[in-house]
């Protein structure tokens, strides 16, 4: 701070010098005592200038600030000294107005001096004593009045000279110390600008970083769930879609068609003899052979809503399409799929069955679009393979009551929906009875439903034994327990499935025996058509029979396709003509029953027309020769007590 004023200094101080020295007398009365001062004050001067730079420049480079002050006090002392000096040694020669002049320059200078020197209250109080005290106090001491005068001012003006550099001093230090604060201030405001400006770009980083994390994260996380996905929705052999998949492909394919109000199609695909492949080749050549399929298909609709719904079963959803589009493509489909295919070595070939069901015509939920074009696949599959077969709602609901008369009667026997009805067969001359027919009856879900309906549903699936049975026994007691005579017959009618049944004969004894019912007056119905089957085992178990008194009818004779030598192998006891062939008494019909009568006759048995009318067919067949009559003309199937009620009536 005191270098920055001291070339100011320096010059004023050579100005006032150098006027002082050649102001006041002529160029030859310049004494020399003044010339030698004066070329040492421009020494000191021009040296202090020097310096000052020098020292500037160095003092940016962080040189201790002592080392100056020292520097700047030795070029002070020396100009001060220098001034004294001329005070002294000069003052001799000085006249009032010189004096005067000097003493107003050498004021001036410490006025000047109080301010530039400020920072040191010592350099400064020591440049203005040097300036003014010495020659104040020659002028102080000096006889003539008006230099005392002048001594006086200059000691007066040393004296408040001295008091304001004190107060320079203190306002300086107070301004130094407000400027330091300042620059402290200021540079703790710098550095916590520059913290946080350096927290801010740590932020920004870990920000960054925390978005390329983020990022990291998604993609990871979009990649399990992809491979997810990919396990829980898609089949690992073909790389379909599975279950689950298909599920889901669905729900949005239902809410699109719902949105956009089009119609959509489910195909139910199942492959024609899979199973013979897996079981004759194996496993592995089974697999090779799903895979082709799969890539066959795939490669045929490019279509996402393609699912391997298990084994041999593939799915394919055909968005927006109708009926027709659907039924051709899966034709095509079909045609793609039986092209022959080399697997190891093997050739093979294997067509598909399939079935259609359409949303929302056929239904409207996914599982059962699906189930419907499985059923309609299955209809197929069981009518003809390798074919493609649209749903259809009578089929549907055929075949669902089917279901669910069999679920019913297999619970008939408990819920005891069954019952027994006779119908008479009388002789064709008398007209009077001779035996009843127990006929069986099942009332389910408030109506009564036929035999001809439940019996081959019952021998379907297999529970025509215990159904036949239970007629077998109930029919027994009921006619057992009836008040007829005893000499009428009970005939019972029996499925071929049944005959062949291993416990048949053994069930036939417990039954007569627990019911007493005798033998000899029970007759076994027996379709033609049963000498279809097994012909040993069914001549044994008749024979089986015979050995019991037990009497054979052939039933429903002339509709089967039994041969005379079949027939002659058997010892049956009479043969039903068939109804349709009494009930419309045609020429052909005629030659049939003559036909028939004429067998009998040979295999001496009697006959039995079933179907009878009218009291005019009752008399044709009389004519004719047959024996025994049955048929709505003389009695319909009745209840036992009926039946007796019947008897009474006849009797009379
Ligand atoms: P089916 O053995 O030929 O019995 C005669 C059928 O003709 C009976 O029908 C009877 O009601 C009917 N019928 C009798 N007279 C006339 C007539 O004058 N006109 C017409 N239109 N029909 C007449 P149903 O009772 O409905 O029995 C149908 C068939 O069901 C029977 O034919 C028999 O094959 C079978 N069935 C009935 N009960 C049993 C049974 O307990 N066991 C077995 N295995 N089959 C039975
Ligand atoms: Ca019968
Ligand atoms: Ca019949």
């Amino acid at each position: 701070m005191l270098y920055a004023n001291l070339n100011r200094g320096a010059i004023i101080t050579m100005v006032a010098f150098t006027g002082l020295v050649f102001g006041f007398s002529d160029a030859s009365a310049i004494v020399q005592s003044k010339l030698v001062l004066w070329s040492l004050m421009i020494i000191v001067s021009l040296g202090r200038v020097v310096d000052g730079f020098y020292w500037r420049s160095k003092f940016s480079l962080k040189s201790s600030a002592k080392e100056g002050f020292v520097r700047f006090a030795l070029g002070n002392i020396l100009t001060g000294t220098i001034w004294s000096l001329y005070a002294v040694l000069i003052y001799q020669q000085m006249d009032l107005l010189e004096l005067a002049s000097t003493m107003v320059v050498l004021s001036a200078m410490a006025g000047g001096a109080a301010t530039i020197l400020a920072p040191s209250k010592a350099l400064s109080s020591f440049y203005s004593t040097m300036l003014l005290v010495p020659l104040s106090i020659l002028a102080l001491i000096d006889p003539t009045q008006e230099y005392r005068v002048l001594g006086f001012l200059g000691v007066a003006f040393w004296l408040a000279m001295l008091s304001s550099t004190a107060q320079s001093t203190s306002f300086l230090l107070q301004v130094l110390s407000l400027k330091e604060r300042n620059a402290n201030l200021l540079s703790d405001m710098q550095r916590k600008q520059t913290e946080i400006e350096q927290a801010n770009e740590a932020l920004r980083q870990a920000n960054i970083q925390l978005d390329d994390n983020n990022t990291n994260l998604e993609y990871e996380v979009n990649k399990r769930t992809e491979e997810l996905f990919e396990l829980s929705n898609r089949d690992v052999l073909t790389g379909l879609l599975n279950r689950t998949g298909l599920k889901s492909f669905l729900h949005t394919a239902l809410a699109d068609a719902n949105e956009n109000n089009t119609t959509f199609a489910i195909l139910f695909i199942d492959l024609d003899g899979f199973k013979k492949v897996n079981d004759a080749l194996g496993h592995t050549i089974g697999d090779s052979v799903l895979e082709t399929m799969a890539y066959r298909l795939n490669k045929f609709c490019k279509l996402p809503g393609l699912a391997r719904w298990g084994g041999d079963e593939f799915i394919l959803v055909l968005e927006d399409v109708t009926e027709t589009d659907a039924l051709a493509l899966a034709n095509s489909l079909r045609a793609k799929v039986s092209e022959p295919m080399r697997v190891q070595r093997n050739n093979i070939a294997l067509d598909a069955t399939m079935g259609i069901a359409m949303y929302p015509a056929h239904a409207e939920e996914a599982h059962s679009l699906i189930e419907l074009a499985d059923f309609a696949m299955y209809q197929q599959k069981r009518s003809q393979r390798g074919a493609v077969c649209v749903f259809r709602h009578e089929t549907y609901q055929v075949v669902r009551q089917e279901e669910s008369r069999l679920e019913g009667l297999s619970k008939a026997i408990d819920n005891r929906q069954l019952s027994v009805v006779y119908q008479p067969i009388v002789d064709a001359n008398t007209h009077s009875l001779v035996s009843v027919e127990a006929l069986l009856r099942w009332h389910f879900n408030g109506e009564t439903i036929s035999p001809v309906v439940f019996i081959p549903l019952a021998e379907k699936s297999g529970l025509i034994n215990a159904l036949g049975l239970w007629v077998l026994e109930q029919a027994c007691i009921e006619v057992q327990q009836a008040n007829i005579n005893h000499t009428h017959a009970l005939s019972v009618n029996v499925s071929v499935l049944q005959l062949l049944d291993d416990n048949f004969i053994a069930d036939i004894d417990r039954v007569l025996t627990s019911t007493g019912f005798p033998a000899k007056r029970l007759h076994l119905e027996i379709t033609e058509s049963a000498f279809a089957e097994d012909r040993n085992a069914i001549a044994q178990i008749v024979a089986a029979l015979k050995d019991r008194d037990i009497q054979i009818s052939i039933d429903d004779f002339g509709t089967g396709f039994s041969s005379l030598s079949q027939l002659q192998l058997l010892s049956f006891d009479s043969i039903k003509i068939d109804k349709s062939f009494v009930m419309s008494m045609t020429s052909s019909n005629q030659a049939i029953v003559r036909a028939t009568l004429m067998i009998a006759g040979e295999f001496g048995c009697r006959t039995i027309a079933e179907g009878v009318e009218t009291l005019e067919q009752a008399h044709q067949l009389q004519h004719m020769g047959v024996s025994h009559l049955q048929g709505y003309h003389f009695a319909k199937p009745m209840s036992v007590s009926h039946l007796t009620d019947w008897l009474t009536q006849q009797e009379k």
